[in-house]
């Protein structure tokens, strides 16, 4: 991809925070809002305009009018705005309305057809364009997406993420699955990762530990969900924060860097690297050695003509190794998943056996 930074110096906070409603309401819950992250530092304002719903029904944004208050708050109080655009109309009216950053939504990333709509409409055009994670876990189409507005050439380019739908999730609205964004960084480093707090956790009170650990990972910017009363929010009223909340949780936040400048630092994470890169090769040798036990075991079992699923034995693998790792002060849940993860495993090996021709 060929990019270019996404705003001036000028523009640009390190980490880069971009805070506002969920949607734009009224003119007077915008410039109330605007005025309080004024106040909190916020110079790239957020609000959506045109709303997709997943539900008929729901509210789904003001429209069109909403732009003409965008206008005129944008000059009450000096910020940049940030809208949602969907198809090539919204950005027509977008860019005739002075919109100065677009973004595009994950209902839109996950649909090739919408993305070149957008990325044909911005041919010609130099605007800062945020690509938000496809609603489903595939780096592909978010890669896509990103790959298709790049090559209409906008070099003015960031992938937002904002967390994946997960029937298995209980705990978030969208899980973080942070090796996906982890992914992207190693694929494409130039490209800036900003995170959606608000839509991953669903519910205030998980914002803060989500911006800090996006914080942790080094990426390069928040954008986060603010109104000026939340709860009587027309969009997405559990997960916004006040503007005065907003401003304590960037105060609480701390900042790490991608690098140190103590020069030992370098030489001593090579050192701890190198230790864990031998740990590493042992986990493998012992691996390597189960597996061949399990073999031997296929073997046996095959003369013996005796079942390779045995109840009894998995659960007793299933609540023994959870009870070890607590006394090795490792996660019970982390490793029971990689105990199922190597029974699978187990279990592949020995049906191949099984399959076998004698
Ligand atoms: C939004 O930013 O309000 C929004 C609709 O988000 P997403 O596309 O991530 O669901
Ligand atoms: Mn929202």
């Amino acid at each position: 991809m060929n990019l270019k930074p996404l705003l001036s110096e000028n523009q640009a906070s390190k980490p880069l925070v971009i805070a506002g409603p969920c949607s734009v309401e009224t003119p007077e819950q915008l410039d109330r809002t605007v005025a309080g992250l004024v106040e909190a530092g916020i110079r790239i304002i957020r609000g959506g305009v045109w709303k997709p719903r997943t539900r008929p029904g729901s509210f789904e944004g003001v429209g069109d009018i909403a732009l003409s208050w965008i206008v005129d708050v944008k000059k009450r109080h000096d910020v940049k705005f940030a809208v949602e655009v969907a198809s090539a109309r919204h950005v027509e009216q977008a860019l005739g309305h002075g919109i100065d950053v677009l973004w595009i939504g994950a209902r839109s990333t996950v649909n090739p057809f919408t993305v070149q709509e957008i990325a044909d409409s911005l041919k010609g055009v130099d605007i800062p364009v945020l690509v938000k994670n496809p609603v489903n876990a595939d780096i592909g189409l978010w890669i896509g997406a990103l790959e298709r507005i790049n090559k209409a050439g906008i070099e003015r380019l960031a992938a937002i993420h904002r967390g994946f739908s997960n029937f298995n999730e209980k705990l978030y609205r969208n899980s973080p699955m942070w090796q996906i964004p982890i992914e992207l960084k190693t694929r494409f480093p130039e490209l800036p990762i900003i995170n959606d707090p608000s839509h991953i956790s669903g519910q205030r009170h998980l914002v803060p530990g989500i911006a800090q650990m996006a914080l942790d990972l080094n990426f390069d910017g928040l954008i986060i969900e603010s109104h000026v009363d939340p709860d009587a929010a027309w969009s997405d009223a559990a997960q916004q924060l006040t503007p005065g909340d907003l401003s304590t949780l960037l105060r609480s936040l701390h900042l790490r860097s991608g690098f140190s400048p103590n020069p030992k630092f370098a030489s001593q994470l090579e050192l701890l690297r190198e230790k864990v890169d031998e740990i590493d090769r042992q986990l493998l040798e012992t691996l390597s050695r189960r597996m061949h036990l399990v073999e031997q075991a296929g073997e046996y079992k095959k003369e013996n003509n005796v079942a390779i699923f045995q109840l009894e034995r998995w659960r007793e693998i299933f609540e023994s190794r959870p009870e070890w790792a607590k006394s090795l002060k490792l996660n019970p849940a982390f490793i029971r998943e990689i105990f199922q993860l190597i029974h699978a495993q187990s279990i592949d090996v020995q049906e191949r056996i099984l399959g076998k021709k004698d």
